[in-house]
């Protein structure tokens, strides 16, 4: 990977580390999850609103992280939203793939646009302990899509 573009990727994650996006509770939820990663601490729960239509209306969360999980769980908050369930999940699956290799030759054409916002975090694939702290917010989506109200890393 050429420097500048690592240090790019790097201000990313930062940035969405320290500030970041849609962090509040949502009180008229409809759907929520908690998620643990005690791999490295990393703790948080991810609220959902559904439109009368199906799709994610509203995302966000809360809890505490390292910056790696925070800043996926603020892409994920800004990435979901309008998406149905399936649509969701397939982005919650491409990104996996991202995060574990770096790469995602099985991703969707239409999630193009979400997966080169979610693109900073590839570089933990480098990184096998962080992989976790990447995903974890995406685990945590899938359970609160599936009704379920916990999900871990492991
Ligand atoms: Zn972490």
């Amino acid at each position: 990977m050429f420097d500048d573009l690592r240090d790019l990727y790097q201000e990313v994650i930062l940035d969405h580390g320290r500030k970041p996006r849609n962090f509040r509770r949502l009180e008229d939820a409809d759907r929520s999850a908690r998620g643990d990663n005690p791999m490295c601490g990393d703790r948080l729960e991810l609220f959902l609103k559904l439109g009368p239509d199906g799709r994610i209306a509203d995302a966000a969360f809360q809890g505490r992280g390292c910056a790696i999980s925070t800043a996926s769980a603020s892409l994920l908050t800004e990435t979901v939203k309008g998406k149905t369930a399936e649509e969701a999940h397939a982005l919650s699956d491409s990104f996996r793939e991202l995060a574990m290799t770096g790469t995602c030759p099985h991703c969707q054409a239409a999630l193009e646009e979400e997966m080169e916002r979610l693109q900073p975090l590839s570089g933990v694939h480098e990184f096998p302990s962080r992989v976790k702290c990447a995903t974890l917010a995406w685990h945590t989506l899938n359970a609160a899509l599936d009704g379920a109200k916990e999900a871990s890393s492991e």
